[in-house]
Order: C-alpha cells, then sequence, then structure tokens
C-alpha cells in the first residue's frame, strides 16, 4: 500500500492528477481500493461549471462517486467484511444522529458526507474510505462494473419503487432517456409493469429504451414558432394521449410518471398523462422554477414528490435486482477508460458520444493500475 494517485477538480474546466494520504480506517470503517467508477451528470457538471445549486467547489475536489472496489483494510471493529472482499459503496456516509438519520430517510441527513460533492472528496482514487455498513458485498456472478453501476441504480430504485411505490401491473411513463431515466424502467420492468413508455427527443436514445426497457416511446412534437410552453405541453400531451391510446382512468391510465430529464415542458406534460389519482415522482435536476397547473394536481389528487439520492434498503433491492437476473446493468457501459483517461470519459460523457460517433449511456473509469476488461 505505497500512493494514492487520484483524479482532482481544481475549478472550472481545470483538472489534474495528485497524490493523497491514504486515511486510515476508523474502527467501523473499511479502506476499498477502488476498481471501477462510472461517470455522473453531476460529476461533469462540476468539471462544466464548478457547482451545482448550492454546492459550489471552493477548493480542489477529488471526483467521482459511483464505485465499486475490493476491501483493502478493515477497522478494528469491523466483523462483516474482510481484506479481498468485492464491494459496492454507497457514496454517501450520513450522521446517524439527526431527525431524518432515525427516521429512515437518511437521504436527507443535513452533515451526510457524500463524495465529490464539495467540500467532500470523491472516490476517483486508488483508495476511499467509508463506513463498513455502506460496503455492499457483491455476489460472486456480479461484476465491478455491475458494482459501480449500483449508485445510479439506486437512485432508480428509490424514485421507482420507494417514493412512486410501483407495484407489479401497473403502468409508468418515463420522461428523459439518460442513465437514470433507463434505470427507472429497468426497476419497473424487474417490479412486473404492465406498460413502460420512454419519452426523449433524441430517436436514438429511444431505439435503445425500446430495446432495453419500454414497451412504447414518444418523440414530443416540435413546439411552434411563439408557442409557450405550457401551451406546448398541453399539446404534447394530448398528442401523447392520443398516439399511445393513454386514458386518464382505467388499464389504459397511467400509474406512475418520472420526470428523469428536469426540463420544464416534461415536467407539465407529466402531470397531464398521469392518471387521475396517480403519482408523479422528479428525479432529474434541470430548471428549477416550473410553472405547473395546480388544477390539474388538484382534481387529480396527484401524488407529486422530489426524489433525492437514494435512502436505506435501496442499494440492497438494487442488488438483488441485478443479482436474481431481474435487471442486466452490462448494455448500459457503453465506454471504458483507464485512470490516466479520466478526462477523456470526462469529455466524453459531456459530448454524449465518442469521437467514433459512438453514443455514451455510462463511461466507466478503471482504478489505477486496474485493467480494463478486469471484473
Ligand atoms: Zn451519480
Ligand atoms: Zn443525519
Amino acid at each position: 500500500m505505497s500512493d494514492n494517485p487520484s483524479f482532482v477538480l481544481l475549478g472550472i474546466d481545470n483538472v489534474t492528477f495528485e497524490q493523497r494520504p491514504i486515511v486510515e480506517p476508523a474502527a467501523d470503517e473499511v479502506l476499498v481500493q477502488v476498481k471501477k467508477t462510472g461517470i455522473c451528470g453531476s460529476d461533469v457538471h462540476f468539471y462544466v461549471h464548478g457547482r451545482i445549486g448550492d454546492f459550489i467547489v471552493e477548493k480542489p475536489m477529488v471526483l467521482g462517486h459511483e464505485s465499486a472496489g475490493v476491501i483493502a483494510k478493515v477497522g478494528s471493529g469491523v466483523t462483516t467484511l474482510k481484506v479481498g472482499d468485492r464491494v459496492a459503496i454507497e457514496p454517501g456516509a450520513t450522521c446517524r444522529k439527526c431527525e431524518y438519520c432515525k427516521t429512515a430517510r437518511y437521504q436527507l441527513c443535513p452533515d451526510v458526507v457524500f463524495a465529490a460533492t464539495p467540500p467532500n472528496d470523491g472516490t476517483l482514487g486508488r483508495y476511499y474510505r467509508v463506513p463498513a455498513d455502506l460496503a455492499y458485498p457483491l455476489p460472486d456472478h456480479l461484476s465491478l462494473e455491475d458494482g459501480a453501476m449500483m449508485e445510479p441504480l439506486s437512485v432508480g430504485i428509490h424514485a421507482v419503487a420507494k417514493l412512486g411505490e410501483f407495484q407489479a401491473n401497473q403502468s409508468i411513463a418515463v420522461f428523459g432517456c439518460g442513465p437514470v431515466g433507463i434505470l427507472c424502467m429497468a426497476v419497473a420492468k424487474a417490479l412486473g409493469a404492465s406498460r413502460i413508455i420512454a419519452v426523449d427527443i433524441a430517436p436514438s436514445r429511444l431505439e435503445f429504451a425500446k430495446s432495453y426497457a419500454a414497451t412504447d416511446v414518444f418523440v414530443p412534437p416540435a413546439p411552434e414558432k411563439d408557442e409557450s410552453r405550457v401551451a406546448f405541453s398541453k399539446r404534447s400531451a394530448a398528442a401523447m394521449q392520443k398516439a399511445l391510446g393513454i386514458a386518464d382512468r382505467g388499464p389504459q391510465a397511467i400509474d406512475l410518471v418520472i420526470d428523469a430529464s428536469g426540463a420544464e415542458v416534461s415536467i407539465q406534460t407529466g402531470i397531464r398523462i398521469a392518471k387521475t389519482g396517480g403519482a408523479f415522482v422528479q428525479v432529474g435536476m434541470g430548471s428549477p422554477d416550473v410553472t405547473i397547473d395546480m388544477s390539474v394536481l388538484i382534481t387529480k389528487e396527484l401524488k407529486m414528490r422530489g426524489s433525492f439520492r437514494y435512502g436505506p434498503g435501496d442499494y440492497k433491492l438494487a442488488i438483488a435486482l441485478v443479482a436474481q437476473g431481474k435487471i442486466d446493468l452490462k448494455p448500459l457501459v457503453t465506454h471504458r477508460f483507464p485512470f490516466e483517461s479520466a478526462l477523456q470519459a470526462f469529455k466524453t460523457t459531456r459530448q454524449g458520444k465518442s469521437d467514433d460517433g459512438k453514443g455514451v449511456i455510462k463511461a466507466i473509469i478503471s482504478g489505477p493500475d486496474v485493467p480494463l476488461d478486469s471484473a
């Protein structure tokens, strides 16, 4: 255990490799040798803008939070894990004492130490330290890439299974076919969805969604000149209902709408196509201020919720569904980079495709000295 090369964000569009000290795990912690890390929209957002909302990068920060690896060291009190165990890392260590931690909503803990959210360092180094209970052992037949993908999958689990309370034989519409939208569909499929509608403006993304989990796809119409967003959304919702035979009630109605796009028009359209008495869950972070027709919300008694990261049980369910073969994460890993090419991985994710034109769903960076094809 000699060095700890790390991929560090210094400021907007400014990254470097730095040696960081190797931290000792406390009694209840483990040190994980990070083997695989997925790049997420939020990582790229910090790289491009230096901030997300109130989270501002003010000092150099190691990037990365979607990781899996192998236990390198265990704290003196850890009995559940041993050196060499393969684990997925849940990257948010919470205080365990506040109201939210004690009422099973630890994702709302005000004192969470979350990887690669300022001022906390992330996982793109050789080593990362976490509380032992946030290192989840991976079944032998799952890969370390699968392990890294448990982070975005848990976001989908939280939105669909937990907050959306999605049940077998229900229908779902998902706006936005980026990795999180796709994973929300995967969760719905695993839970026995009767119908999964994917909505996106990019036909190539819809094509993938259809091959992967969606039963139906919809491309919204083009906005007309001088058309307001509200007017466009009404028209788009009506077009969607007509094209796909969506009703407001009964078997053709949509039980759960997920917005994984963050686009105002998607949100406005989504509340209109949700069924009376249905649910709408916002998981995409985008336009902060959105105009919503409250009469739709009221008359449908729509249950509208924001979904933030993941909470108790979400990682466990994510790993279980993949282990049971109900979700296949492999088709989502489209690009792989060695540690030295971490910047290339960020640039490729930012562009949405590599120079050869191949679209990115998820780019994975291997840990330092970890071969690209290691399982
Ligand atoms: Zn992420
Ligand atoms: Zn707390």
